[in-house]
């Protein structure tokens, strides 16, 4: 049996990841694997890179960006002690391994738990909902006195 280790380049669709995560990664990944034999197990190291589809939770833009991330993932082979509780095991006579679950896996972990479109987004203003990354708008600039408040209320 072949023991050098193999490299492998794909290029892949991410349809098969979560459904909770999907909508934000529609462009083809590049996948790179690295298959490293081990006695009779193998070490597998994935990379993946992609362009992300986030959308701003401060400013709700739609923006791209680069995603990438990476995993190792042992396969175990046949019977016997896992070499680590991570490990997967496969069957003696299994001719390929499927990596789309350990990607979507990665995937998961990896997925932002906030997207901002830049550091410093300005978001939305909370009282006329301008976006102000493009405009400003004049709600800050004109504090309301509270002894106008009391005025208006004269009025009315
Ligand atoms: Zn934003
Ligand atoms: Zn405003």
């Amino acid at each position: 049996m072949d023991v050098r280790p193999v490299e492998l380049d794909e290029r892949v669709q991410l349809d098969f990841i979560s459904n909770m995560i999907r909508e934000y990664y529609p462009n083809v990944a590049n996948v790179h694997v690295h298959i490293e034999k081990i006695k009779k197990n193998y070490r597998v190291h994935i990379t993946l890179k992609t362009v992300a589809h986030y959308r701003c939770d401060r400013c709700l833009d739609e923006y791209d960006t680069e995603f990438s991330s990476e995993i190792e993932q042992h396969y175990h082979v046949g019977a016997g002690e896992l070499l680590d509780e991570e490990s997967i095991r496969i069957s003696e006579d299994a001719t390929e391994i499927d990596l789309d679950p350990v990607i979507a896996e990665m995937m998961l972990l990896n997925h932002p738990m906030k997207m901002l479109c830049k550091e410093d987004c300005k978001g939305l203003c909370p009282h006329c909902g301008v976006n102000l990354n493009y405009e400003a708008c004049r709600c800050t600039d004109t504090p309301i006195d509270p002894r106008w408040e009391k005025l208006r209320g004269l009025i009315k």
